[in-house]
């Protein structure tokens, strides 16, 4: 049974979280994050961007919708027709996801680049570290010589031949600011973002809202989708999506 601890000054609290649980998935994706925090490698910054997504999870019904599938099966075949194709990983997705994230950047032929909102040499590190034991071959990152105009000193920093010279990222979690600087680059942006109403969301050239948890492994196993898509009116279906199902809920609400 898998199980966390919560620390509380000196107080150590052992949670056994048991399967039977309604809230099982996600009281285990956070346990991951509590992990990555006290391992290192996610920041506590990024506790409250996932509680977030949880929130838009919610809305969304906690599944993969049609809007989201189709965004995936098009992100595959952008990413295997693109040249230099490289996935960002920031501590979100290390702790969530660390060999689903291998598993895609060799399926999509993608390099993967270590790239931090709170940048440190140490996280950075850590991180490498992480994905190398799940079978990465060779992570960028660390090495960053390169600068994203547009943005400050340690959010510009990135690889010279990683994401610095892709012509498409896929940019997970990603910060709206660089998301536009990256876009600002002439770079094609995917990003997988739960808000549909981030800067983020907005600014990607296509955007997955679905959790990460279940992106990834449905972008290991779909089908890539060659037909145009436009990425707008996805968004649009996808918040009408939330829209219809709020409406049916609070019907269900007794007066
Ligand atoms: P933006 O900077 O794009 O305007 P923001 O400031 O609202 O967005 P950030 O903290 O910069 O948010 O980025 C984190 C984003 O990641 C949030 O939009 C959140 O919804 C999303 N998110 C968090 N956890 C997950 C997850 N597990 N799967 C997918 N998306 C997630
Ligand atoms: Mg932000």
């Amino acid at each position: 049974m898998p199980h966390t601890l919560y620390r509380s000054g000196n107080l150590i609290i052992m949670v056994k979280l048991p399967k039977s649980h309604p809230r099982y998935l996600s009281l285990k994706t956070r346990e991951l994050l509590v992990n990555g925090v006290e391992e290192g490698i996610t920041s506590k910054a990024g506790l409250i961007a996932h509680g977030r997504g949880e929130m838009f999870d919610y809305l969304i019904g906690e599944e993969t919708i049609e809007f989201a599938e189709k965004a995936e099966r098009k992100a595959i075949a952008e990413m295997l027709e693109a040249e230099n194709p490289v996935i960002s990983v920031n501590g979100n997705v290390a702790a969530l996801v660390p060999s689903g994230i291998v598993s895609l950047a060799d399926r999509l032929d993608a390099k993967l680049e270590v790239n931090l909102f709170h940048r440190t040499e140490e996280r950075i590190e850590k991180i490498e570290k992480k994905l190398i034991k799940n079978g990465a071959k060779k992570v960028y990152g660390k090495r960053a010589g390169a600068k994203i105009p547009g943005l400050d000193h340690d959010r510009a920093l990135c690889a010279e031949e990683g994401i610095f010279s892709a012509d498409v990222v896929l940019i997970p979690l990603e910060d709206g600011d660089r998301a536009k600087a990256l876009k600002d680059m002439g770079k094609k942006t995917i990003t997988i973002d739960l808000n549909p109403l981030s800067r983020t969301a907005k600014t990607a050239d296509i955007t997955i809202v679905d959790n990460l948890v279940r992106a990834v492994p449905n972008m290991m196993k779909f089908e890539p989708m060659y037909d145009d898509l436009d990425n707008d009116k996805n968004l649009r279906n996808t918040l009408d999506h939330m829209y219809n199902r709020l409406k049916h809920l609070s019907q269900e609400v007794r007066p």
